[in-house]
């Protein structure tokens, strides 16, 4: 049987975006820029010279978290300034950047220093209303891939 006998729209061919949507998905929690089990590589620093920032949007992101906990979030338990930092990261050469702040502070009680709303899970816990730095962030990985659907 000839392959284009079979009208499409009788096909459950999914949307293009949900297929970029299950890429990024796939590919974020188990194929971190092509490393077979790594995952959230843009939300943790690891070892690399990386730094989450900067961030744009501040207010507006203190402001979602805020309604969102149902208290007044400080800027402190959200951001690093370069003041501090520069002093946590002194061998890290992005902390060493002014232009790279205000950044998204990081547990500093985990190795790979994950970003504080980075879940167990490895997924975003305020992926609905994070800031513009991660919403438009998309690794030249996952870009390649997705450019090629
Ligand atoms: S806010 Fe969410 S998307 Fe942004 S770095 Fe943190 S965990 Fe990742």
């Amino acid at each position: 049987m000839a392959r284009n006998s079979v009208p499409t729209e009788a096909l459950d061919i999914p949307a293009r975006e949900e297929l970029v949507d299950s890429l990024t998905l796939h590919t974020c929690l188990r194929n971190c820029t092509g490393k077979s089990g790594a995952a959230a590589g843009c939300c943790t620093l690891g070892t690399r010279a990386y730094i989450i920032g900067p961030i744009p949007d501040t207010a507006e992101l203190l402001a979602r978290l805020s309604e969102r906990l149902e208290r007044d979030v400080p800027y402190d338990e959200v951001f690093v300034d370069y003041a501090e930092g520069s002093k946590a990261f002194p061998d890290n050469p992005e902390w060493q950047r002014e232009v790279c702040y205000p950044a998204l502070r990081v547990r500093m009680d985990d190795p790979s220093f994950p970003c504080r709303f980075l879940a167990d899970d490895n997924l975003c816990s305020i992926h609905d209303i994070r800031s513009v730095t991660c919403s438009r962030y998309s690794c030249d990985h996952l870009t390649t891939l997705i450019a090629g659907i």
